[in-house]
This record gives C-alpha cells, structure tokens and sequence, in this order.
C-alpha cells in the first residue's frame, strides 16, 4: 500500500506530537548555510524565546542541541560529570532510570531515589540522601515522568539541593513548553526537551538551557568532557562566538522558531488551561466506561501525559489495533505497565479538543458504547461556563 503523506492522522502519543502548522509552514524554506547571517539572527531569536520559556537567568546561556531529548540529558551528565563523581539521580520510572544509566556510563557512582510505580518521589527521601552522600556533583530528576503519568515536586527537591553545592538537572521534556517553568526562580542548573512534545516541533532538536553555575563548574573540569558533539565549549563557539563547530540542522531550527513563537504568542497559562480542560472532558467522557486515573494522588499526576488505567477485560491491544485502522494512534503502558494503563498525550497540539473527539467518536464505535462524545463536549462546555 503506498503511503499517502497528506493523509490525516491523529496522534495522540506522549511524543511525537502533531506538527504545529506555522512550524510545517517554516519546513518549507529554502535552505541556508548555518553560517549565513540571517541563521545566526534566528538562532539569536531562538535563544531569546528559550530564556523566557525555561525562566533563565537574564543572560542565561540557551541553545538547540542537534539530536532528540534523549541527547539532551546525554549532553547534561557529559559535561557536568566527571568519573569518581558522586551523583544523586531520582528514579521513579523508565525516563529516571535512563538519567541513572547515562551518569554510571561517564563514571557517576550513582545514588537513586525511587518510588512506588505510579507515585512521585518524596521530598524527604530525596532530604535523607543528601544527608547521606558527601560532596554531591548532581541531583537528577525528570519532571513529568511520561512512562507513568506522574509530575515530580521539583520546586521542593530544589529547595532541598539549594545550599549543598550540588547542582541540579531537570528533565524538562513534559514541561517546559507547556506549564510554567522557572529555571533561575527554582535554581535549575541544566534543563531539556525535545522539539516533538510540548511544542510541537519536529523531533531532531534538544532545547537546552544552562545556569552560570553549571557553566563554571564545567570550566573547572578535570578532563575535556568525552562527548565532542556537545561540550558546552562547542556548544558556545556556534551560538556564542559565531564560529564553526558542526553544522546544525537549519531547516529544523526555521520549523522550531516558528513553534516556539506560536507557543509564547499563546502564553504558557493558557496552554496549561488548555491542557487541563481537555484532560478533564476526557475523564468525565471515560470514566463511565471503567477507565480510572492511574497516579493516585491528584497532586502527584502530570497534566501533559493522561495515565488511565484501562477498565477490567478491556482488550488493550485489540483496541488500540482497531484504533490504527481508523488513523488514531494511542499509546499503551511500558514494561511492567503494559496492558494496564493507556498514556494519553496532552502536550502541544495534542491538547486540542478535535483530535480528542475523534478518539471519542471513534471508541463509541469500536466498542460499541454510546454517549462518549456527548460527555466529552458537555464537559468542555462546563468548564468554558
Ligand atoms: C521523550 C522523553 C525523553 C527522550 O526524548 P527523545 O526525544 O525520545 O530522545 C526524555 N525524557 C522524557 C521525560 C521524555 O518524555
């Protein structure tokens, strides 16, 4: 079967989400070197855009990193870890566990803080391993663990690192964008995310953004940081000095401006507002059909990424798989929750109330149920009143 690139789809996945359209419009540009003027003007934009959505300092450094989230948290323990170093990583899911397994391979002797699937890390657990851990180099945490469904309390893991003289790195990539973020407010030292979530971007870039602190800290390294690609001093060459490094992917810094501007144009409290009411409209339109909130308590679940526990019998796969058919993709659990729960995306242009109603319109036909897209809409309405 050919595959048609104009047909529509909706993607409903924590990650990719669907392409802004200013963004897809940008894709279109002819190319320019990225040594040419007009990119280094926009890449200054870009900077600019990211200091105000990750809440930096006021110089704060900003950049785009070539590569997907994953190298943004790579690039984070690259440079601000050396072997030896000690480094305190809060593991409550797959994204956490992934920070711990980067940190031991640049030689961390790595300390976890875990939870219950499902729950948030404890403030006080995170409290008595700073007690426990001399001469802390990092404190690691992914803020909205999107293999659960669960937001981490990173304003008060931060308050507890302030004053220890470790830094702190946050896995921004269910946040930023989307909800308020304040990396200089909070004393975040190293934040990312990747293009494709919660603005909608292509995926292929890694917005990070980088305290002063982090950035004398890495100045004071023992050993040159063993990832090339991205070591901050050639990080700063490109974006700072204008000089050569590597060459950036140009075509995806035009699709991320133009993604970020739309996101900032709309403003981050009314994103958040949009994520929330469709959340809600999706639970009232589910929740007469068995499903259930999986994360407990309602302070510890993450806005962007709907973990719902799937209805008992329910046929995961087979829905999911009758789901595709009609263009709609939705993603179920990982690991150990894989058949229980379904993680429903809400960042971005996910977060709209169409492509939901097509899911609802969808499963009244696959499982033969009915009023689902009724509730769903007086829900929407109810909250607009
Ligand atoms: C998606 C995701 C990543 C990894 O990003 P990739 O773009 O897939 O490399 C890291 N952390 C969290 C919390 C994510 O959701």
């Amino acid at each position: 079967m050919p595959l048609d690139a104009f047909r529509e789809h909706v993607l409903l996945t924590p990650g990719p989400t669907p392409i802004h359209p200013r963004a897809l419009q940008a894709m279109t540009r002819p190319m320019l070197g990225h040594m040419d003027p007009e990119v280094f003007a926009l890449n200054r934009e870009i900077q600019a855009d990211l200091r105000v959505m990750y809440g930096t300092e006021p110089e704060g450094f900003t950049a785009l990193l070539a590569g997907t989230g994953s190298l943004g948290m790579e690039a984070g323990f690259a440079n601000l870890v050396e072997a030896g170093d000690e480094v305190l990583v809060c593991a409550n899911g797959s994204f956490g566990r992934r920070m711990a397994e980067m940190a031991a391979r640049y030689g961390a002797r790595v300390h976890l803080v875990t939870a219950p699937l499902g729950e948030a890390v404890r403030p006080e657990d995170v409290a008595t391993q700073l007690e426990m851990v001399q001469d802390l180099r990092m404190v690691a945490v992914v803020h909205g663990e999107t293999s659960t469904g669960v937001l981490n309390p990173v304003p008060e893991i931060a308050e507890l690192v302030r004053g220890t003289g470790a830094l702190l790195a946050v896995d921004a990539v269910t946040t930023a964008g989307m909800e308020p973020f304040h990396m200089a407010e909070w004393g975040v030292d190293y934040a990312y995310t990747g293009a494709q979530k919660c603005l909608s971007a292509p995926p292929g870039v890694a917005p990070v953004a980088i305290s002063d602190r982090a950035l004398s800290r890495y100045g004071a390294r023992h050993t040159p940081t063993p990832l090339w690609y991205c070591d901050f001093e050639g990080l700063r060459d490109y974006w700072t000095r204008h000089t050569y490094h590597h060459t950036v992917p140009v075509n995806l810094h035009f699709a991320f401006h133009a993604a970020l501007q739309a996101a900032l144009d709309e403003g981050m409290e009314t994103r958040q507002r949009r994520v929330q009411r469709v959340g809600d409209a999706i639970l009232s339109a589910l929740t007469p059909l068995g499903f259930s909130p999986y994360v407990r308590r309602p302070q510890d679940r993450l806005p962007t990424v709907l973990a719902l526990r799937l209805p008992d019998g329910f046929d995961d796969a087979g829905v999911r798989q009758a789901l595709r058919v009609r263009e709609i993709s939705v993603t179920g659990g990982l690991g150990p929750t894989a058949g229980v729960i379904w993680r429903l995306g809400l960042m971005g242009e996910a977060a709209r109330p169409g492509p939901y109603r097509t899911l609802m319109a969808a499963l009244e036909d696959v499982l033969g149920a009915r009023g689902l897209v009724a509730r769903f809409d007086e829900a929407l309405e109810g909250v607009l009143a």
